[in-house]
């Protein structure tokens, strides 16, 4: 009997936490100025924005399985040169011809590097630059890493976050960056993206302190699993919701 109430303490914790990841929605719908913008996250930092006719896909990376059932990209945003963030192979797999795909210099080298010339539809576009496109305003914002032990990871200005205006909302996606100083100044951001994972990005107490600084209406945690597993968004969620301005929203992220 003791040693089932050992093994029950033990197993409930984590049978807890993994159904609440299951039952974590796969999709969310946020009210715009002529309609909604849905919001499906497919993995890691890969996502679709989706508005109007508009389909949106971010750093698109796991063939065109992980995009089953949803309509083809009009616009492609990659951040940046690693494997979670540019596949030539499922760019090419899930475009059409006229898709345009914005990128840094970075990647569209690296997609040159990749396949038989360069990719058709690239657009570069390097940090502090801003391109408008079927509608939409896409500014390119530095990411990268400011703790010493971390700073190989993501030099600066070699990856792009981005601020796209959409609907009338203005979306924030981080990339891959620590708690940089351009986060912290960004202004009247409607939806943000915030990664959050070791080594390679941040804590989820540096993310909380400058999602708390920036006050995004809503903010989803994504791009936070790391080395040593998950990162604890709900812990991220409590720092932040000691601002009632900011919400928080969990979505299924890693199904
Ligand atoms: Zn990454």
């Amino acid at each position: 009997m003791i040693r089932f109430l050992v093994c029950a303490l033990v197993v409930l914790p984590l049978a807890a936490s993994s159904v609440r990841a299951q039952h974590a929605p796969s999709v969310d719908r946020v009210s715009a100025q002529d309609g909604q913008i849905i919001v499906r996250p497919i993995r890691h930092a890969t996502f679709v924005l989706q508005y109007k006719d508009l389909t949106i896909y971010v750093d698109p990376v796991g063939g065109a399985a992980a995009f089953a059932g949803i309509p083809k990209p009009d616009l492609i945003l990659i951040t940046d040169i690693h494997g979670d963030h540019a596949n030539r192979q499922t760019v090419e797999a899930v475009r059409k011809p006229e898709t345009i795909i914005i990128c840094p210099q970075a990647v569209a080298d690296l997609f040159s590097r990749r396949g038989s010339g360069p990719l058709p539809g690239v657009r570069v576009l390097n940090n502090d630059e801003s391109i408008e496109v079927l509608g939409v305003r896409v500014t390119a914002i530095p990411m990268y890493n400011i703790t010493p032990s971390r700073m190989r990871f993501h030099p600066k200005g070699r990856g792009n976050g981005y601020v796209v205006e959409l609907g009338g909302k203005r979306i924030y996606i981080s990339g891959d960056t620590e708690d940089i100083q351009e986060m912290r100044e960004l202004k009247n951001i409607d939806l943000a993206f915030v990664c959050m994972n070791l080594p390679f990005t941040m804590t989820v107490e540096q993310a909380a302190d400058a999602v708390l600084q920036f006050k995004p209406k809503i903010v989803y945690p994504y791009h936070y699993r790391g080395r040593g597993g998950m990162s604890d968004v709900a812990k991220f969620k409590r720092l932040v919701s000691t601002d009632p301005s900011i919400e928080v929203r969990l979505l299924r992220w890693y199904p």
